[in-house]
């Protein structure tokens, strides 16, 4: 299995949520960078595990006080070998940390990165959907929407060929819209992702997330969509495959 979306970086001993996801048969994992100093932590940790890979960017959230020098760095570091996709990268209109007109410099920023690279970009959308859709309109390139929770962006999302990630809190008992969302989406357009340490799935619910308990996830979508659990993982695997190149 996969855990297409972690923050390695943020958890209390990665090395460790490495292994128990592991042990449970999550052998892969992208880990994702909110910042300059952030991905090259997450770089690091690709260095030291064979199973990790590196999605690279500025957060929204960061938007604010990201300078042309951070860009450059990025750009810089989306040359390793494991960097894989440039983000989470997006519009934030919940949390409103970074001003507005920042966030959306940051995002078309990135997204001409990811262009230029010929990289999958994941995103990240709050608040903010009609805003983010505007924004990707002109984009050619692969996409992930991350922590898919905005069921109306779906039809968008399915026309452009767009990947659809669900995490944790597809799993929670008043997410029907979001399960019935997972029935809508295409086989080999669907991901599922932790977004640890946030987002722990129903059974684990409170606790901090780590990759392991994408197996809930996963779960969770399987019985959503009437599907085996074993063949939904399987597929999730190859979408992940095609999806980031690995
Ligand atoms: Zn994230």
């Amino acid at each position: 299995m996969i855990d297409t979306h972690a923050h390695l970086t943020s958890l209390d001993n990665a090395d460790e949520a490495i292994q128990r996801a592991a042990e449970v048969g999550v052998a892969r994992i992208l880990t994702v960078g909110t910042n300059v100093e952030d991905c090259r932590r997450a770089l690091a940790l690709t260095e030291k595990h064979v199973g990790v890979f590196a999605i690279l960017g500025i957060h929204p959230h960061d938007a604010g006080t990201a300078t042309a020098d951070d860009l450059a760095a990025l750009r810089e570091l989306l040359g390793h070998p494991k960097a894989v996709a440039v983000g989470e990268t997006g519009l934030d209109w919940f949390r409103d940390y970074a001003p507005r007109d920042d966030q959306r410099r940051l995002f078309a920023a990135q997204l001409d990165l990811a262009a230029e690279l010929g990289k999958p970009v994941v995103i990240h959308t709050r608040a903010a959907d009609d805003d983010t859709l505007a924004v990707l309109a002109d984009h050619a390139g692969t996409v992930v929407l991350h922590c898919f929770s905005s069921p109306h962006m779906l039809p968008t999302a399915l026309e452009r060929g767009w990947y659809v990630s669900f995490a944790g809190n597809a799993t929670f008992p008043k997410a029907v819209d979001l399960r019935l969302a997972a029935t809508q989406v295409p086989a080999e357009r669907l991901l599922a992702e932790t977004d640890s340490p946030y987002l722990a799935p129903q059974p684990v619910r409170g606790k901090p997330n780590e990759p392991a308990n994408v197996v809930h996830t996963l779960a969770s979508l399987a019985q959503a969509r009437g599907e085996e659990p074993a063949e939904l993982e399987a597929q999730i695997e190859r979408n992940a495959a095609a999806c980031f190149g690995l």
